[in-house]
């Protein structure tokens, strides 16, 4: 089984996370930059962080086994800080990277009007640089979240069928449906979605244009939810076919819209003793 998560948040996670992964049939992921838990004070700190996200990170992932690409953003969260707006200028130049499958997450969170702004003005870019995006949807006020975002993208030049809706749920999935947007599923071990929710959505709405990630982070998640959710695909009945398209398909399809998608790993980087800017993922060798 091969399996590809579309939006998990590695640089929370160990590297026995990175093994118990491989172990489980992932083989590809996508990171998004998104907020830290923590409020950032300066422009410069998402710089650094998204420097990581195209350098450090993408090593420690080849370690494993597993091809690692990133979506950058101002997170919608941090798009109400005044002092962050720079992040919106940097932005273009950090979007001809190689790695940047999307821009992304951006979105709402509270449905402010400076989340307006740096929504409109994100779908725009994502446009000029030939990129898709992630559009996280809120956790408050869902429904009503996915037709304001949904209104923003039908004022962006960025066509409907270039936008991954995540985190949606059993109260969003028909609007997220009938829009042509893709549609992301967030399975955590004790809120949004679980696995059995899961393949109830998938055997009311099928397969086509539905994406499962785990979107494991610093909080309480589980970066297994992936293969969770592909055997309890089989244990209901849905055949291999259906999950390697849900698994990975699809993925492959929403994410490759941007051309850069390289599934191969880069072998240099995966020997133990590889380093990065003179430092291993090793410890206590030297
Ligand atoms: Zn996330």
């Amino acid at each position: 089984m091969r399996i590809f998560d579309p939006h998990i948040h590695m640089t929370s996670r160990t590297t026995d996370d990175y093994a118990a992964m491989h172990a489980a049939g992932v083989r590809a992921l996508v990171e998004p930059s998104f907020w830290l838990g923590q409020p950032r004070t300066s422009p410069q700190t998402f710089f650094d962080y998204f420097d990581a996200l195209l350098g450090w990170e993408p090593f420690r992932a080849a370690q494993y086994g597993i091809a690692h690409h990133c979506t950058l953003a101002l997170n919608p969260k941090e798009a109400n800080d005044p002092r962050l707006a720079e992040v919106l200028d940097e932005l273009p130049a950090y979007l001809l990277k190689d790695q940047v499958v999307a821009v992304g997450e951006i979105g709402y969170d509270a449905m402010t009007p400076a989340e307006d702004q740096a929504l409109a003005v994100q779908l725009e870019l994502a446009a000029a640089a030939g990129l898709p995006a992630l559009v996280h949807t809120p956790h408050r006020d869902k429904l009503a979240g996915v037709h304001r975002t949904l209104q923003m993208v039908a004022d962006s030049p960025l066509p409907v069928e270039r936008v991954l809706l995540d985190h949606l749920n059993e109260t969003t999935v028909a609007a997220a449906r009938e829009s042509g947007a893709w549609m992301g599923f967030s399975v955590y071990p004790d809120t949004k979605m679980d696995e059995q929710r899961m393949v109830a959505v998938l055997r009311q709405y099928g397969c086509e244009r539905v994406l499962v990630n785990s979107a494991a982070d610093w909080g309480h998640s589980d970066p297994l939810k992936t293969r969770k959710v592909a055997d309890a695909m089989l244990a209901a009945g849905f055949d291999h076919d259906a999950v390697d398209l849900v698994l990975w398909r699809n993925p492959v399809a929403f994410y490759g819209q941007s051309g850069r998608l390289r599934l191969d790993i880069d072998q240099a980087r995966t020997h133990e003793q590889a380093l990065f800017a003179g430092n291993s993922v090793a410890r206590g060798g030297e």
